[in-house]
């Protein structure tokens, strides 16, 4: 198994992309820290799916939290493989859009991922060997309207990318970005079905994605398979942004 001896951080692993990527990582035996905001019950019932790791409340977008999840993984080795899944959305037209709707998703998804990757990237260094990957997404390469706040977040994240990319291979840690299109979670679950069939016809594929089509891209990248991969943006969509 590629990944045995390894220590991984997913955050938002109780559910949806987070949960099937903590799984597929735990698969290739990877050791996972699954963290959570609200769903303890199902972040416990990844951990002892897989065998080994610990479930870990954390807010991310509070710094004191992402310390704590972090030393988690530290007593366990220190991070070698980050995901940073966990996001939100608050969808709206921006002429309605609040301040609070706008820095929440942004708090969630951008800020949350330069505070995890600060907070892994002292380990990572020491270690000479590391990959993160960031969930990015189809709104935030194409844009998407009443999503200018998830756009912004998910386009920035391409960005914090590519930059702490650069900054880090030299080191021997890689920075790679997924950008799923619509997947069937609990995310896309609460759109009307008319903006779900309109979705459809867009893409090429004509159907949404699953959890599955996404979590083994991750566990390439996180693996020994990429280790000359570093800086990129794989869209994840059946055709929608090509
Ligand atoms: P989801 O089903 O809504 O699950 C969200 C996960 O994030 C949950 O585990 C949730 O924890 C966690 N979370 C949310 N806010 C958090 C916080 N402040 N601190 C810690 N954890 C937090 O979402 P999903 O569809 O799997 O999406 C996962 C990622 O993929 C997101 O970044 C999303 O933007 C991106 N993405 C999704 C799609 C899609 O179509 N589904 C497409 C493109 C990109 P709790 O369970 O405890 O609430």
């Amino acid at each position: 198994m590629e990944l045995e001896g390894k220590v991984a951080v997913v955050t938002g692993g109780s559910r949806g992309l987070g949960r099937a990527i903590a799984l597929e990582l735990g698969r290739a035996g990877a050791t996972v820290v699954v963290n959570y905001l609200r769903s303890a019950e199902a972040a416990e019932a990844v951990v002892a799916e897989i065998g080994r790791g610990r479930a870990v409340q954390a807010d991310v977008r509070v710094q004191e939290d992402v310390d704590r999840l972090f030393a988690v993984a530290d007593e366990l080795g220190g991070v070698d493989i980050l995901v940073n899944n966990a996001g939100i959305t608050r969808d709206g037209l921006m002429a309605r859009m609040t301040d609070e709707e706008w820095l929440d998703v942004l708090d969630s998804s951008l800020t949350a991922s330069f505070r995890t990757c600060r907070a892994a990237y002292m380990t990572m260094m020491r270690k000479r060997a590391g990959s993160i990957i960031n969930l990015s997404s189809t709104s935030g390469l194409r844009g998407n309207s009443g999503q200018t706040n998830y756009s912004a977040a998910k386009a920035g994240v391409i960005g914090l990318t590519r930059s702490l990319a650069k900054e880090l291979a030299k080191r021997g840690v890689r920075v790679n970005a997924v950008a799923p299109g619509f997947i069937d979670t609990d995310m896309t679950r609460v759109l009307p079905d008319k903006v779900i069939e309109g979705a459809k016809e867009l893409i090429p594929m004509q159907r949404l994605g699953r959890v599955e089509d996404v979590a083994p891209l991750v566990r390439f990248l996180a693996g020994p398979g990429a280790t000359y991969i570093t800086g990129q943006v794989f869209a994840v969509d059946g055709g929608l942004s090509a």
